[in-house]
């Protein structure tokens, strides 16, 4: 069934998306580099908004949103849409949590790896020419307690990978875990301090909400064993940078990979540059599958909304 509308994608998606919208009939008008005043000028002409991260779907942009009847997050999380503004309107909000899962569980191990095996100092001393293979000791995941913070979606997945490597899984979360996946994986679910001492490895997988800003502070940071390696893929504001650094100089946690940032692009130039930090520029879904599959998701989302099956 063919449905008809217009649709305003506001940042870079997948073509795939893209097409499937056009084929079942819709009219889309990408414009990825859309200016926050542009959008609000012609935001009220489209009955759907989709947007990545770059474009804030604000208060007045809903308010200038007469005809709009979904706005479609391609990702995870809703933080820059005003869900509760947009939902005054009954304007419905979608996005596809399922779509990043893979790609960030398998950066979070990548993290890992690069950190308990120094990689990219590694590759950047070598490409200086120096041979600093005796300064590399490293240690293995194997055998190793990997703290999962967060067992959500992608906490499960990284989870299932850590298990290939032969960890073991320690488990946080205030809202009950999947029961399956407990028993598959044999996962000790905790308390976070009782993770946050236990673990060598930690990894992130929390939403940003009141109560999980800087979960990771001074005071836990003291709690972790000197030879953990922190790693966080999931937001920014859950980890106090201030109180990172000066963990991280003192040597406990030994190391620390990021992919997000209490402000984006990062600003904390002294924490990125510690030899025992590993940083990367928010790419936890940055894979051509992820997307693909995040815009396809989308796409199939607003289909159905606007035939009226879901
Ligand atoms: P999810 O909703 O499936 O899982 C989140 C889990 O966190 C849930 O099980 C929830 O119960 C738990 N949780 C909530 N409050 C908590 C708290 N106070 N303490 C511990 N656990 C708590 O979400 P997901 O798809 O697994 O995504 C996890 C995170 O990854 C989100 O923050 C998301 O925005 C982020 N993410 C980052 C990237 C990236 O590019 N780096 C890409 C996709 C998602």
């Amino acid at each position: 069934m063919q449905v008809s509308g217009r649709v305003l994608v506001c940042d870079s998606i997948d073509q795939a998306g893209i097409d499937s919208l056009k084929r079942a009939g819709l009219q889309v008008d990408y414009r990825p580099e859309i200016k926050a005043a542009e959008l609000v000028a012609a935001a009220r002409d489209f009955e759907v908004i989709v947007v990545r991260s770059r474009t804030k779907v604000t208060k007045e942009v809903i308010d200038a949103a007469a005809n709009a009847r979904i706005i479609a997050r391609v990702g995870v999380g809703l933080d820059n849409v005003d869900v509760r503004a947009a939902e005054a309107r009954k304007i419905k909000v979608i996005n596809a949590p399922e779509a990043a899962a893979t790609a960030v569980a398998e950066l979070a191990i990548g993290l890992m790896i690069s950190l308990a095996r120094s990689i990219p100092r590694a590759d950047a001393e070598g490409k200086r020419g120096n041979w600093i293979k005796k300064d590399l000791m490293g240690t293995q995941l194997s055998g190793k307690y990997l703290g999962i913070v967060g067992v959500g979606n992608i906490g499960r997945h990284t989870g299932r990978l850590a298990k290939a490597l032969h960890m073991n899984l320690i488990g946080y979360d205030p809202f009950p875990i999947n029961r399956d996946f407990i028993s598959e994986t044999g996962m000790i679910v905790t308390d976070l301090d009782t993770l946050v001492e236990s673990a060598d490895f930690i990894t992130c997988h929390v939403p940003a909400t009141p109560e999980t800003k800087h979960m990771f502070n001074a005071a836990r940071f003291a709690r972790m064993k000197p030879t953990a390696y922190l790693v966080n893929t999931s937001r920014g504001e859950i980890i106090d940078e201030a109180a990172l650094y000066s963990a991280l100089k003192a040597g406990r946690p030994a190391g620390a990979a990021l992919d997000v940032y209490e402000t984006e692009p990062p600003t904390n130039k002294d924490l990125l540059n510690l030899p025992n930090v590993v940083c990367t520029p928010h790419i936890g879904a940055q894979t051509k599958e992820a997307q693909e599959l995040a815009s396809t998701v989308i796409a199939e989302k607003i289909i159905q909304i606007l035939r009226g099956v879901i």
